[in-house]
């Protein structure tokens, strides 16, 4: 668990103050890793957290947030966006295919590629639209029957699918390792598969375990709960 995280959802949170703390810690850990001094982005993780939470966090400068469910984005963000324009939206949720159409105009970024029929759909959405987020392919790096994500071995073949049979460009690989394990693991072979792939974007890490993410090679770490405090009670996680 992080220092910055407020579980008892007592007390005052400061995102701004938090999200500040994390990328100092960051820079520290890339330092000790031996990597080059802002390689890795935070991407804040605003899901279940209304505009008065994440508006100080955007008054500080930050543009990079996630969100994981379509439906919540879109009575969130275009508010939010009229007024910062530039921010940068990644959907890091699960992505059902009758959202696509809505998922390819409010994102900016879709880390959720998990399957042939999602990436045949957001094709042609993104061809219809003319408008091309960037694309993550999720990976189920522990192997959980209940978990989205293309198999390990599965990533090279889906890849290739990905670009020959749908014409899809893929940025990176994103993971969420099963909860009970030590995420190191999975982040070395998630680094691993991308330097094997030729990805440039690793999305990996979140508020227990960004440092260790960071030391392993993300470029892209995802943190809700040690910027912005506890989630509301209908937690969406476990469905991603
Ligand atoms: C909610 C969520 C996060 C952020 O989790 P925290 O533990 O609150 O930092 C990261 N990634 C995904 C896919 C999520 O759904």
């Amino acid at each position: 668990m992080s220092p910055h995280e407020n579980p008892s959802g007592a007390g005052p949170v400061d995102p701004a103050a938090n999200l500040a703390s994390i990328k100092a810690e960051i820079e520290t850990a890339l330092k000790e890793a031996g990597r080059a001094p802002g390689s890795v982005a935070v991407t804040a993780v605003s899901k279940f957290h209304d505009a008065d939470r994440i508006l100080p966090v955007l008054e500080a400068g930050h543009r990079v947030f996630g969100e994981n469910r379509v439906q919540e984005a879109l009575a969130k963000w275009p508010a939010l966006k009229e007024k910062y324009p530039d921010i940068e939206l990644r959907l890091i949720g699960p992505l059902q295919t009758n959202k696509a159409k809505e998922a390819v105009a409010a994102f900016d970024v879709i880390e959720s590629v998990d399957r042939p029929k999602l990436a045949r759909i957001l094709a042609g959405e993104m061809e219809k639209q003319d408008r091309r987020p960037t694309l993550y392919i999720q990976v189920n790096t522990g192997e959980e029957p209940q978990k989205a994500g293309i198999a390990p071995a599965e990533v090279g073949g889906f890849l290739t699918q990905c670009r020959e049979e749908f014409g899809l460009e893929i940025e990176g690989l994103m993971c969420i390792p099963p909860a009970e394990d030590d995420p190191a693991p999975h982040f070395a072979l998630l680094a691993k598969l991308a330097k094997s792939l030729g990805l440039p974007g690793l999305s990996m890490g979140m508020s227990g375990d960004y440092l260790i993410a960071a030391q392993l090679g993300a470029t892209h770490v995802r943190i809700g709960t040690a910027i912005f405090g506890s989630r509301p009670a209908k937690e969406g996680i476990t469905a991603a």
